[in-house]
């Protein structure tokens, strides 16, 4: 079988030499010397001041809303087009989603009309670069100049990706990602917080260990969630290999590029100006084929391959979002578009040349 991802791991070795202290230490989580060091090679690594780091990328989610304790009730500006995830995340601490359309080249939030859903209740905006694909940052960022809004990305599809060259990490109030086992850079479960306001260190970092701040010195009704020392090491071990990692991801996407580039009704994402790209995944429109994107779907997984229909169907149409106000797939024409036929194909890095051959001559047959 071919699945549609495969978690980069680093040699067995390698991460067993990694968890050796551990053994001597028996300290296991509760911010560890793993913790720690992970922390600081992810600062250097993303070019940003601060990190809290999250047992997994939705709880660090919910710490950010947890830690802008905005009104119950107040809106949100979003996009339909991403994993349920960046919705539930505040809509869990009783916030409201407005869904913006998203743009039909890098399927992001399309940032030319975010400005018309703001209300006198819109209290931020949660773009998400989806697929590794930059937001419009620029304007994403001088809207919200001009009305006072918060930005929190979701850039759990992001990791190593930079705008103009400033890594990802750096834009908006917060940036979220996840270091989940699906993701380019995985501490099996995980998830970060990047911000670079000072004054918010003790609060993101309290809000994931029950608001403690001290042994008798509790600050905010926090939850749990806290990466573990074997989550760090796991990270610690991978982001040694990232680049190499990427590298192999760039050629796999290249060899599907010279497979199916060209054929007519199949068409790949435009490679943004001025984006360092990670190759996260690989969303593939069918749009004028001889077939549509669930024959193609069906027919690779007659064959054991595990393509995934991403992100379909859209949030707004989900079952749980039923009786909200603003979900309405009318009103996100072309996420609806995208939704209907988009494939993202199997890409890992070390996915083989004979097997992503073997994948596109079955969809070209
Ligand atoms: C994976 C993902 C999340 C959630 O991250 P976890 O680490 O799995 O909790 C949130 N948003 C998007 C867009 C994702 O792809």
């Amino acid at each position: 079988m071919i699945n549609v991802t495969r978690s980069s791991m680093p040699d067995f070795d390698e991460y067993i030499e990694e968890i050796r202290e551990l053994w001597n230490s028996h300290w296991l989580t509760n911010m560890g010397v793993k913790h720690k060091e992970l922390q600081i090679e992810l600062e250097k690594y993303l070019e940003i001041p601060h990190i809290a780091l999250y047992t997994n990328g939705h709880l660090a989610l919910e710490g950010i809303w947890e830690a802008l304790d905005f009104p119950k009730g107040s809106e949100v500006i979003t996009t339909p087009f991403t994993f349920c995830s960046t919705i539930h995340a505040f809509v869990r601490k009783g916030l409201i989603p407005v869904f913006c359309d998203v743009d039909p080249e890098s399927y992001c939030i399309d940032a030319n009309k975010i400005e018309k859903l703001i209300t006198n209740k819109t209290v931020a905006i949660c773009p998400v670069h989806v697929y590794g694909n930059m937001c419009d940052v620029e304007k994403i960022d001088a809207i919200a100049k001009k009305h006072n809004l918060k930005v929190v990305y979701d850039a759990a599809h992001a990791f190593a990706v930079k705008y103009k060259g400033v890594s990802s990490a750096c834009f908006g109030d917060f940036t979220m990602f996840s270091f989940h086992a699906t993701k380019v850079f995985n501490t099996i479960e995980g998830g970060a917080v990047c911000f670079k306001n000072d004054d918010l260190i003790v609060k993101m970092n309290d809000l994931k260990n029950f608001g403690i701040h001290g042994p008798e010195d509790t600050l905010y009704i926090g939850g749990n969630a806290k990466m573990n020392e074997f989550q760090a090491a796991m990270g610690i071990c991978n982001l040694r290999h990232i680049e190499r990692e990427i590298e192999k991801r760039r050629l796999v996407v290249e060899r599907y590029k010279k497979n199916l580039g060209g054929v007519n009704g199949i068409h790949f994402c435009k490679q943004q100006e001025n984006v360092t790209p990670n190759y996260a995944y690989l969303p593939v429109i069918f749009d004028g084929f001889k077939k549509t994107r669930d024959d193609i779907f069906f027919e690779l997984k007659q064959n054991d391959i595990i393509a995934r229909k991403y992100f379909y169907p859209l949030v707004n149409e989900l079952e749980c979002y039923s009786s909200f106000d603003y979900a309405n797939v009318e009103a996100t024409p072309v996420a609806k578009y995208l939704a209907d036929r988009v494939l993202t194909l199997p890409l890992y890095a070390d996915l083989s040349e004979e097997d992503i051959d073997k994948i596109c001559n079955i969809i070209l047959k």
